[in-house]
This record gives C-alpha cells, structure tokens and sequence, in this order.
C-alpha cells in the first residue's frame, strides 16, 4: 500500500514566516522542472517496487501547485498518470493557495482524478491575512472553497494558522467561526513557528515581531480543538481534525510506517526501515538530473534507537497514542522499563495516560507535544 508524494517547489509569493524548499516563479523554470520530474520518474518507475506499485495515496505538496499554469498542471498530471499505476479507489491531494485557483483549475484537477483538496487558507480575517503576509484576501479564500465544491470536490482540508503577530483570541474565534461555517471534510491546524533565518526570524532576533505570549499560543489551540470537536470533527493528531471518514489517508501511510516515494526536490523516500532524501534545492536537483548524477543526498537505514524514537513520537501524536504492546513486540520488554520512569513522572504531571494498551497524550501534554517525547527519547 504505498504511497507517492511529489512536490511543487514554486510558490507566487514568499511567506514571511517559511522555511520549505521553494523558488518564486520565474519564466522557464517549469518547464525545465517538468522535463527533470519526467527523468527522474522514468528512473523511479523502472525500480520494480515503484514501478510495479498500485499507490493508495498520492499528495502533490510544494511550494504551492496551483501556481502552475493549466497547461503546465496538465503536463504535470500526464507525466504522472504516465509513469504510476494508481488504486482504484487513490485519495489524491493537491495543496492549493486561494489566489492561485481558477475554477477552470479546479475542474482539470478534478479531471485527472484529484479528489481531495488542501487548501492553503491560514486565516479567515483580513488582520491576521496581512501580518501573515499572505497573498490573498479573506474573500478569496470563501471563493476557492466554494468553487472546489461547485466542481465536485467532496473532501476540501483548510489549513489554518494561530499565533500571528498581533493576534488576539476574538480574531482566531473568527477564523474558527467561518471555517465551521464552511464545514470542511478536514481542519489542519498549526501555531506560527519563528524559524530562523526567514524574514519573521530576523524580525524576531530584533524584536520587531508582537507574538501571541506562550499561554495565549496554547489557549488558541485548545480553543481550536475545543470548537471543532463540538462541531463534529473528529480529533485525530495533534494538528489535524476531520469529519468521521475524512482522515488523512496519506498523513496514515507515513505515521503507520508505509512504504513512500518522493519525487522532486527535498522529497523523501521510505522502503522498510530505509529513508532516502533527494537534494534540498531546486538548482542542484535540476544539474544533477540533467548530468544524469545522482540527486540522492541522504542514504540510511534507521538504527534501532532511531526506529524508537520514531515510534514514540508518530504514536504520540496520534489521538489512539502509542501500542505499549506493539513497542515492546518491536523492541523488547527492557526498552520500555527504560522509560517506565519518566513515563511515571508524566503521567503523574498530567501530560501523559494509559488507555488500555496504548500511551496517549493528554490535552495537557498535546499543547506540548514535542518536550514530552523529548523526555521519552
Ligand atoms: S505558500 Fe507555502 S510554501 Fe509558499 S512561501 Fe508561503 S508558506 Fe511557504
């Protein structure tokens, strides 16, 4: 059951706040990029275990995909359906950005089979749009999800963001409002992370930046998870909610430990316990493939350790929590006892509990997920 995830490395607009591999659109470039995915999914389809696959998810992600013009996603779509085989019954994704769809867009998306759309709408007030730095208006956002319905997608993701500069809990109320207004198949939804380097970074290093206080950044989440969930969602990873069968498919493939092929640049790839990752940048993975070198940058297999700390942390993240039993099956009895200690002392502080055989983190331990597991490594 393995899954393929290709990525899109151009965007019409940089975020102020991003750290992906992307370029701003520029004349040429696609289509270069185009001929390069061409070769190196030829490549890919000729390694029986690609080539032969059925894949029951594919997720096109950048970057942004809808930049591309129609026909460029129409050659985009061809080379695809040319080179993979998919199940019948595939969950597609593409990520779309509000400003960048047409509805002539979404009906192509649709045409090549596309059934699930994610898009990229972070906030529903013209406020939190704007120290955002996105590019599109409130507006365009209730559009394109419109328009996705129109043309018959029945499974639309919002993504949304909290913790912008400036914002306040009334201004998140009424981004959370008109998302459950819309009634989405799917909410994502993430607190702004100031990564350095990026435009926010440096405005941070200055303090030029106003972000919400730690509290407030967890009161925003919890009061995500708080709304929709009355709402019906069901609340199935830290970030991500959905309608009762409406969950990810491909974001289950990659926590539950499937086989996966990324292509273009940046993109992993996973078979049994062995990762692979090709060239972070769009420049070195357009030389090398047009070289005919290889674009493969990262080549391991997981140690044991490693293998742990990914089982606690993709476990962990999810609502049904960590199989205690499972653990111990993959990793012996000892491994476990090792963590008994801290596993104790966080459960007793409220982060952690047992819900039968699984661990799970409690609403307490979801709004700080990660220096849990640290804790647990
Ligand atoms: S649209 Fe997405 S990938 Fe592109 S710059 Fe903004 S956050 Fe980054």
């Amino acid at each position: 059951m393995p899954a393929l995830y290709l990525h899109i490395p151009f965007c019409a607009h940089a975020c102020p706040y991003c750290d992906f591999s992307f370029e701003l659109l520029k004349g040429g470039q696609v289509k270069r990029y185009l001929d390069a995915l061409d070769i190196e999914m030829a490549q890919r389809a000729k390694e029986t275990i690609w080539g032969s696959a059925l894949f029951t998810t594919v997720f096109i992600g950048g970057g942004t995909p809808t930049a591309l013009s129609r026909d460029q996603l129409d050659k985009l779509f061809s080379l695809l359906h040319n080179h993979f085989r998919m199940a019948p019954a595939v969950e597609m994704t593409v990520e779309a950005n509000p400003e960048t769809l047409t509805r002539s867009k979404l009906t192509l998306l649709r045409s090549f089979g596309v059934n699930r759309l994610s898009l990229g709408v972070q906030a529903f007030t013209s406020v939190s749009l704007a120290r955002l730095g996105r590019h599109h208006t409130m507006n365009q956002g209730l559009r394109a999800f419109e328009w996705a319905r129109q043309v018959g997608f029945e499974n639309i993701n919002i993504d949304l963001m909290f913790g912008a500069p400036d914002q306040t809990m009334v201004d998140w109320d009424e981004t959370l409002s008109r998302t459950i207004d819309l009634a989405p198949d799917h909410v994502s939804t993430y607190g702004l992370t100031i990564e350095p380097g990026t435009p926010f970074g440096h405005q941070a290093e200055i303090d030029a930046l106003d972000l919400p206080d730690e509290d407030l950044h967890i009161d925003m989440y919890n009061r995500a998870l708080d709304r929709l969930i009355s709402a019906g969602y069901q609340h199935y990873e830290v970030s991500n909610l959905a309608r009762p069968g409406a969950v990810c498919q491909h974001n289950l493939a990659y926590w539950n430990g499937a086989d996966y092929l990324g292509l273009g640049p940046s993109a992993h790839s996973h078979i049994e316990g062995h990762r692979f990752a090709n060239v972070r940048d769009l420049k070195p993975y357009l030389e090398r493939i047009e070289t005919r070198a290889s674009i493969v940058d990262l080549d391991e297999t997981l140690s044991v350790d490693e293998r742990m700390h990914e089982f606690i942390l993709l476990g962990l993240r999810q609502a049904t929590g960590m199989d205690v039993q499972a653990f111990q099956h993959q990793f012996g009895y000892e491994a476990f006892q090792a963590r008994r200690p801290s596993i104790d002392t966080l459960t007793e502080s409220g982060f952690l509990e047992q819900n039968g055989t699984y661990l799970r983190l409690t609403r307490r331990g979801l709004a700080v997920v990660d220096s849990v597991c640290e804790r647990l490594m």
